[in-house]
């Protein structure tokens, strides 16, 4: 697509794909062209030139209003009515769309729980009455009512101070976790992309410069542009010295099994030690990590551990960083068991590592 105001490109010639069920996120500083383009996807601007396709189909072809329906939207501003109750303003589609009086309740109430705010407290407050991070909850749940399977999300937590921040970003992804969407998320914030992102698109000028997992932007990015933005060479020089015991995240009992348990077994003791994923040892070098969801989908739960989950590449503590990074680079793992001889000691998940490094 491109758009011109005044002459001036906002968005040009810009073309990328989202994928079902990604949380993509699109990161680029003020001005690149970020909030265009979620404006464009769900046609409250048209582009001057090229297309938007939902599912194969362009939107041009669709009633924007209706589109707009199947695309949740939240804005920083949040945009709740201040003379409406958080029932209210959580309700009011749904009331335009006729549903029935305790359909609309239940879902209320199932989406406050969601964002975590006790509905018997939080359904008759005004919005003055609540704070900016509860502000925030309450718009989530409002672009979530009509159960839409696409969510944007525009710069949603960037009023909100570091540490709210952080404890929001961390809620969202639980919540993205049970919920079955796709997600386009602006920020300009690096850390933040690289808390949540499946995928970063790099926005700058109105073109996206570069699409990839946060370690393919910091570790192949495609030109000076996105290494500045990214800060890359920084991280260069951390990666040499740092090793995989300084960033592994300890295994604790509970989330070791042995490959000799059934899927049942290994489910019950996950959920009760709340967990959701695991580590199988299922001999001295052969380390694999399995989800709870996987195991869940697992039609014969009586079947053994042993042929699943997802073979892990295995380190020693004192290997660098960057030694890992280079021998998980082309299998595209994002993740590593560290042993001390035949003790599995941790995991290093490369991402959240990256991350750290900023
Ligand atoms: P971002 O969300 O990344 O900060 P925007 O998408 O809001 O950036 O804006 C991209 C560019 O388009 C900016 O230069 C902005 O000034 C310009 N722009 C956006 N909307 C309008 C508009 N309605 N009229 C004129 N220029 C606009
Ligand atoms: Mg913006």
């Amino acid at each position: 697509m491109t758009k011109i105001y005044k002459e001036s490109k906002a968005i040009d010639d810009l073309s990328f794909e989202i994928c079902k069920g990604e949380l993509f996120v699109i990161l680029g500083s003020s001005g690149s062209g970020k909030t265009t383009t979620l404006r464009l996807i769900n046609r409250l601007i048209d582009p001057d030139e090229g297309a938007v396709y939902l599912n194969g189909n362009d939107t041009k072809t669709m009633d924007p209003v209706k589109l707009r329906r199947k695309i949740g939207y939240v804005i920083q501003q949040i945009g709740l009515f201040p003379h409406m109750t958080v029932k209210e303003n959580i309700g009011l589609i749904p009331h335009l769309e006729k549903w029935k009086e305790e359909d609309i309740s239940n879902k209320i109430d199932e989406l406050l729980t969601l964002v975590a705010l006790p509905p018997q407290l939080f359904r008759s407050r005004y919005p003055n009455q609540l704070s900016g991070g509860q502000q925030q909850r309450v718009g989530l749940a409002r672009a979530l009512v009509m159960d839409p399977p696409l969510l944007l999300m525009d710069e949603p937590f960037g009023a909100l101070d570091p540490l709210l921040r952080m404890q929001l970003q961390n809620e969202f992804l639980s919540i993205k976790r049970k919920l079955d969407k796709t997600i386009v998320f602006v920020t300009h914030d690096i850390e933040e992309s690289f808390i949540l992102a499946d995928r970063i698109g790099v926005m700058h000028g109105g073109k996206m410069l570069q699409i990839g997992t946060p370690s393919e932007l910091l570790f192949e990015p495609a030109n000076e542009i996105v290494s500045k933005i990214i800060g890359a060479e920084n991280k260069f020089k951390a990666i040499k010295f740092l090793q995989a015991k300084d960033v592994m995240i300890l295994i604790d009992k509970n989330c070791l099994i042995e490959s000799d348990i059934s899927c049942k077994e290994a489910i019950d003791k996950m959920i009760s030690g709340k967990i959701d994923s695991c580590i199988i040892k299922k001999s001295n070098s052969d380390i694999a990590h399995i989800s709870l969801i996987d195991l869940l989908n697992e039609k014969d739960k009586e079947r053994s551990v042993m042929d699943l989950g997802n073979k892990l590449s295995v380190f020693a503590p004192s290997d660098t960083l960057s030694s890992i990074i280079l021998l998980l680079k082309p299998s595209k793992e994002s993740m590593a068991a560290i042993m001390d001889h035949d003790k599995v000691l941790g995991i290093v998940r490369l991402n959240s590592v990256l991350m750290n490094l900023i």
